[in-house]
């Protein structure tokens, strides 16, 4: 497949044009926190996670590095720019099929730094374990971690290990903390998507989030799918090698899924995205489990996939050099970026409509990271 935009038959009309202005005019506004408690959604990544970051996180800590709302935050050391992120594991099970918490606590934070256009140097390791906790699951767990990090390059440079009295944390929590350098042919961020720039997404997508729904075994379903856990260091590294600055934006397609990924940089740009739902890779047993469960596979969570936004002279070069990558090889062309609706995303439906994708509302699949 070539990097055309894919067929965009379907036209807005007159009365979906009204609606989409007063969707536009709701989303315009900064969310409010008044929840009077947290839920489970404030986890999902979604609509609800958005209003607790932008209603109560960014006016608390008020600054400029976090208000941009990058995978990481960016600080100058001398000549050199750092990239910072942190992310915290609560995966259930710790172990599912493609891989484990100790697996996921690395490339998730690894990845964070890949996408903000940084090359990933060093992580550090908080754990939080389960009085009773089996030291051969701890063992397993710290041989994951020690693997994941030699595959991406890192080292584990600081840690830090508490005990909570049984019944609590599931076994294990772990928390990493990721530190990286700017890479000098990255010029993103979450702002920069422009109208003409091509949507390139890594591979297949859902994978992980129906990876581990299957692992819990409250489906009777039983298809052979593995978690995409893998460090996007490798992929970013060779996308900014044939595109360079002709990269926008990137963006790990992690809770929430692609839909997710893609209402919240159409935001941040002022932008709209529109995708073909024909022309995202899904796996045929993905989109099978997804068909049975009710759940578009642009919602479910993936943890070796990303985003690129690609000016449009640089992305056949950009999507062949990504599928030259190992774990990239169905990247695809899905979409394109233009100017109007400002914040929408829109998608050509496989019956040959026109909707909105909007965030995800709720939590459909918790504990998935
Ligand atoms: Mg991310």
């Amino acid at each position: 497949m070539s990097a055309d935009t894919p067929n965009q038959a379907a036209a807005v009309t007159g009365r979906e044009q009204r609606v989409l202005e007063i969707i536009e005019t709701a989303r315009a506004k900064r969310p409010r926190f008044r929840d009077a408690r947290v839920t489970m959604a404030h986890g999902a990544g979604g609509k609800a996670t958005q209003t607790l970051i932008e209603g109560l996180l960014l006016p608390a800590f008020n600054n400029p590095a976090l208000e941009v709302l990058g995978d990481a935050g960016r600080i100058r050391a001398g000549d050199s720019q750092l990239a910072m992120t942190t992310d915290s594991f609560v995966v259930r099970p710790l172990r599912f099929p493609g891989g484990s918490i100790g697996e996921l606590a690395v490339n998730g934070t690894v990845n964070d730094l890949a996408v903000s256009g940084a090359r990933p140097l060093a992580l550090s390791l908080s754990m939080i374990l389960e009085e009773g906790l089996d030291s051969a699951v701890l063992r397993a767990e710290m041989e994951a971690v020690a693997a994941a990090a030699r595959t991406a390059g890192v080292s584990i440079i600081a840690g830090d290990t508490k005990v909570v009295e049984r019944g609590h944390a599931d076994g294990m929590y772990l928390c990493t903390t990721g530190v990286g350098i700017v890479d000098p042919r990255a010029d993103t961020s979450p702002a920069g998507l422009r109208a003409g720039d091509r949507v390139i997404v890594s591979g297949t997508v859902g994978d992980h989030g129906t990876a581990i729904m299957l692992a819990r075994n409250e489906f009777d379903l039983d298809a052979d799918i593995e978690s995409d856990t893998r460090s996007l260091w490798p992929a970013v590294d060779a996308l900014l090698e044939a595109a360079g600055p002709a990269v926008h934006c990137m963006r790990d397609a992690t809770r929430g899924g692609i839909a997710s990924a893609l209402n919240e940089l159409a935001r941040a740009s002022g932008v709209a995205v529109r995708v073909s739902e024909a022309a995202i890779p899904v796996r045929p047993a993905v989109a099978g489990a997804a068909e049975l469960l009710g759940i578009d596979p642009a919602y479910i969570a993936n943890e070796g996939k990303f985003l690129a936004f690609v000016a449009a002279e640089a992305a056949d070069a950009a999507l062949a050099a990504l599928r030259a990558v190992a774990g990239c090889e169905d990247a695809a062309v899905i979409g394109e970026v233009l100017s109007e609706p400002p914040g929408m995303v829109l998608v050509d439906t496989a019956f040959g409509g026109l909707r909105v994708m909007d965030q995800l509302v709720g939590d459909p699949l918790p504990r998935i990271c």
